[in-house]
């Protein structure tokens, strides 16, 4: 399984929205594997990953909203860059959500999501603040 950086906190935000349904469906299977399986391998990237397979802005495996500053691509290198994962690096979900517990904070989380569409809606701080048990 390959996960981008950034979707390693959409996933803690995660409540049923997406892009269209083929992407929530994907989005909600890949999510209850992680929860059920915490030792799964994880390949960490920096680019396309099996949550963007079924997403309308991945065309022919690139990101349409990926090279830009403040892009996908720039919070995926600044997610891995905190949690100390080297983009390519693999490691066990558990360890994933380990690093998450000890090193994200709302503050980090807030500096690079906050021109996300999604973040305003406050369900990804919420996620954050939920794993490490508050
Ligand atoms: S917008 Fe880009 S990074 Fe986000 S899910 Fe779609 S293809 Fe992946």
């Amino acid at each position: 399984m390959e996960i981008r950086g950034h979707h390693f906190l959409c996933i803690l935000g995660f409540r049923g929205l997406g892009y269209d349904e083929k992407f929530v469906k994907n989005m909600d299977e890949i999510i209850r594997k992680l929860n059920n399986e915490h030792d799964m391998l994880i390949k960490a990237v920096d680019s396309v990953d099996n949550i963007c397979s079924m997403c309308p802005n991945n065309v022919n495996g690139e990101c349409t909203e990926e090279e830009y500053p403040g892009s996908v691509k720039g919070k995926d290198r600044a997610v891995l860059e905190v949690l100390d994962i080297r983009p390519g690096e693999i490691l066990s979900y558990r360890e994933v959500t380990n690093r998450i517990k000890e090193k994200m904070t709302e503050e980090k989380m807030e500096k690079i999501c906050s021109n996300c569409q999604w973040f305003g809606l406050g369900y990804c701080l919420e996620g954050l603040k939920k794993l490490k048990g508050g």
